[in-house]
């Protein structure tokens, strides 16, 4: 983002491709995009607020003074909470941990209810995970390095989608597709040249790295 001149606006584009894998796929993508704008409506609001602020100085800034000076605003300001600050400082330093973190799990919590709610490998044959365990493990994969206060607010996130919205039933789903691809994640897949078994593997491949399968069992 630019410091001087006009403050940035926000835009969501969904690509065609988010609406061939059926509806489920296409919201939790929605909401996952909405919650990275999210993200930015709130870099600008902060923004437009150190711009307030250092106005009162009164001096005119260079591009570079004006950029140190906002990152170092954004370190101590009392109205930026750690969350804020490690989104902010993530744009800063092109490490996207914490947004896609807050992102996949807003995608996985708009479509979970929604999906299968027997976990079963029949399921992946296709080569894609239904739309919410999508969500969830790149929530694992691409949330890996965010900083503490983003993860506790990740998981708090999904704790209450699953004790304050989930039916039991919804619940119990819940922790069946957890353990579920935790057991994919750690069992060694079979062998066979059957569609099952390159699904198996597959999903193995996917979930068996250490990031993505410390992110499964804390939850
Ligand atoms: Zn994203």
């Amino acid at each position: 983002m630019t410091l001087d001149a006009g403050l940035p606006t926000v835009a969501v584009m969904v690509g065609g491709k988010a609406f061939d894998r059926g509806k489920d796929y296409a919201f939790s993508v929605l909401r996952h995009e909405l919650e990275h704008a999210r993200h930015f409506e709130m870099m600008i609001d902060k923004l437009a607020e150190w711009r307030r602020d250092a106005a009162k100085g009164g001096t005119k800034l260079t591009a570079e003074q004006a950029r140190a000076g906002f990152d170092r605003w954004v370190t101590k300001s009392k109205s930026i909470d750690k969350v804020q600050q490690a989104l902010l400082l993530g744009e800063q330093t092109q490490n996207h941990a914490s947004t896609e973190l807050l992102a996949y799990v807003e995608g996985f919590v708009s479509v979970f209810h929604l999906g299968p709610q027997v976990p079963s490998i029949s399921l992946m044959l296709t080569g894609d995970f239904p739309a919410a365990i999508h969500q969830l493990w790149k929530a694992g994969e691409k949330g890996y390095g965010a900083p503490d206060a983003v993860r506790k607010a990740a998981l708090a996130r999904i704790k209450d989608y699953r004790d304050n919205f989930l039916s039991e039933r919804e619940r119990g789903a819940f922790r069946a597709w957890v353990t579920f691809l935790i057991d994919l994640g750690t069992q060694k897949p079979p062998q066979e040249q059957t569609d099952e078994a390159s699904a198996t593997r597959l999903a193995h491949a996917r979930l068996s790295p250490k990031p993505v399968l410390d992110f499964l069992k804390q939850l």
